[in-house]
């Protein structure tokens, strides 16, 4: 039943129909193409390394506070912080992505309604972008409207995705609220008897028919699903939610299998049993934050208290012996650098996309 194997692609990052064959080829392989994402070049050239060394495709994405940040902090107007961040991290990863040897998906992260702008302004510049280059600056834009009406939400994503799919962008949209926090957006309640907290199939349905003729998308669902890192036993999933929404949309539009192509937000801490699941159920990108997080600080934070003298001293006072080789910047976030590689490499085995890349 599948092509996908035979399914080949250039390396670097891939857009419009090459971004969809990925989908396609994940879903139909049954693995995840995890998100990480990145905040400067040493977590963008991390993600990459990881990437080339399990031969697995990878998206990087840009949260807005994460694009501000690249930008860098001391730049006085925050919105174009935000714009030219993502503008800037873009740029670093077209340029070197394809000499890593693998696909690669440029995405930004959540977008609630505040932020409608900020992916507008990217769409300016993907635009611009298109005109050069024939193909758009971000292959996919996430909007996160799940907080407001349904209607409201559909009809803003229709009216963004009509404008993106002119430069073979996608976006991916949100429906049911994914708990817990991540860079300001999402909510703190996480009661999982809260049937807000669970994407209903005929919402589903109803974004399908509103936005597949438009162009192409894909849905982050809400079947139990928290951001950030809790206790075991916190996070209960029921995957078996997306499976009824493929079902839902399948048996009305007379479809193929899973015809939603599905995201998983908020994976930290989920049992294996719970992601093998969702592999079956159209998921093809699961996002990956707060783990990395704490990967590189932990990495890091381990060097600093190995060689505390380092970071005092440029010169012990007793020995006079010089700390420049264990103090130099490149030294310790590079252990910073390996310590995302190394949760990467978790990531890719437990996502089971290692060895799929469709780079020849
Ligand atoms: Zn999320």
């Amino acid at each position: 039943m599948t092509t996908a194997s035979q399914t080949r692609l250039k390396p670097g990052v891939v857009t419009g129909k090459d971004y969809q064959a990925l989908v396609q080829a994940a879903k139909d392989g049954h693995y995840i193409i995890p998100a990480v994402n990145v905040v400067g070049t040493n977590s963008i050239n991390a993600v990459l390394e990881a990437a080339r060394k399990n031969k697995s495709d990878v998206i990087i994405q840009l949260s807005n506070g994460g694009a501000e940040f690249y930008a860098g902090k001391g730049l006085p107007d925050a919105f174009e912080a935000k714009v030219l961040g993502a503008v800037s991290a873009a740029h670093h990863v077209h340029l070197l992505a394809a000499h890593y040897g693998v696909c690669v998906v440029l995405h930004t992260d959540h977008a609630n309604k505040k932020l409608v702008p900020w992916v507008e302004a990217l769409l300016t510049h993907g635009e611009q972008y298109y005109k050069t280059h024939g193909r758009p600056l971000f292959t996919s834009h996430m909007l996160d409207l799940s907080e407001e009406p349904l209607e409201e939400n559909l009809a803003i994503s229709a009216r963004i995705l009509k404008r993106a799919a002119a430069i073979e962008t996608s976006i991916e949209i949100e429906l049911g609220i994914t708990g817990g926090e991540e860079d300001g957006v999402g909510s703190d309640d996480d009661d999982l008897a809260n049937p807000n907290l669970y994407t209903q199939p005929q919402d589903v349905l109803q974004a399908y028919e509103l936005l597949s003729p438009i162009g192409f998308f894909s849905v982050a669902a809400s079947f139990g699903n928290v951001h950030g890192v809790y206790a075991p036993g916190n996070v209960k999933l029921r995957p078996e939610i997306l499976k009824n929404s493929q079902d839902l949309v399948q048996t009305t539009h007379k479809t193929g299998p899973n015809p939603l192509n599905l995201v998983f937000h908020g994976g930290s801490g989920s049992e294996q049993s719970k992601i093998d699941e969702t592999l079956n159920y159209g998921v093809f990108k699961m996002n990956i934050d707060t783990d990395l997080q704490f990967a590189f600080s932990h990495a890091v934070g381990t060097y600093v208290m190995a060689n505390p003298k380092a970071f005092l001293y440029q010169i012990d006072p007793e020995t006079e012996a010089p700390y420049k080789k264990a103090y130099d910047p490149r030294k310790w976030l590079r252990t910073g650098e390996e310590g995302i590689i190394a949760r990467l490499d978790e990531a890719f085995q437990s996502l089971k996309s290692v060895g799929k890349s469709l780079a020849q």
